[in-house]
């Protein structure tokens, strides 16, 4: 993995999310303010405007790049919220040296994963069970780290976890959000998918697609 794999990543994310804008834009009226989308899209396009100096780059260092570039452009609550699974994944990068030699295993991207998702919930101060993002990325780490350890190979993985992310961001429709915006809806949250959950599940599934199609 390399600057190159982290600039391909955002290719793929940004499709997906232009793809379904509309649909993000219409759950984000539903139960936030509307913007999340466009807060998503912002920092797209800056960070695919700094392919060249991504590519010229080191997997850990570029995902630095990103995350200081997202944090600059994508406002709301996701914005720093994603700066932190970017910074955090970065710092986990950083110290596994193997992984920036090109050489990095499904454990290393476990841990990879799982620093960036716990910068998230210390970030935001949330678990499960809020109906937000956190409720997509908890459980994909999860499953990530278990089959690690269970020595799965890269296909199974890249496999289980769209659904995983599918099957939990399918969830949040009928939880009640006690996190963020959608929060001061209290009951009237229920019955609608959370946007961020929404737009994490499908960068999510985008990227495994990605690194799908190019192992
Ligand atoms: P805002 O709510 O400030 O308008 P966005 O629209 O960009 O920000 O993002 C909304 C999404 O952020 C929500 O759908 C939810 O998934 C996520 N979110 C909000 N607060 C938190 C939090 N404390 N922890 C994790 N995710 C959160
Ligand atoms: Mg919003």
């Amino acid at each position: 993995m390399d600057g190159k794999t982290v600039a391909a990543c955002i290719d793929a994310a940004q499709a997906t999310l232009k793809d379904h804008a509309d649909e993000i834009e219409a759950l984000d009226q539903q139960i936030g303010d509307g913007d999340h989308i466009f807060n998503l899209l912002r920092g797209m396009d800056a960070l695919v405007a700094l392919r060249g100096q991504l590519e010229a780059r080191a997997f850990g260092a570029a995902l630095e790049l990103a995350g200081a570039k997202v944090l600059s452009t994508v406002g709301g609550s996701s914005g720093p919220l994603f700066f932190s699974l970017l910074q955090g994944m970065a710092k986990a990068a950083a110290a596994l040296p193997e992984v920036d030699a090109g050489h990095a295993s499904i454990d290393d991207a476990a841990r990879i994963f799982a620093s960036g998702v716990e910068a998230v919930a210390q970030r935001g101060r949330t678990g499960m069970g809020s109906k937000t993002m956190m409720d997509v990325l908890i459980p994909v780490a999860a499953r990530l780290t278990e089959m690690a350890a269970a020595g799965a190979g890269a296909a199974a993985v890249l496999e289980a976890l769209p659904q995983v992310a599918e099957e939990h961001m399918l969830a949040t429709r009928d939880m009640l959000a006690t996190k963020g915006r959608a929060s001061f809806l209290g009951e009237r949250s229920r019955g609608h998918i959370d946007p961020g959950a929404r737009s994490s599940q499908l960068m999510i599934a985008a990227v495994c697609a990605q690194f799908a199609q190019s192992a």
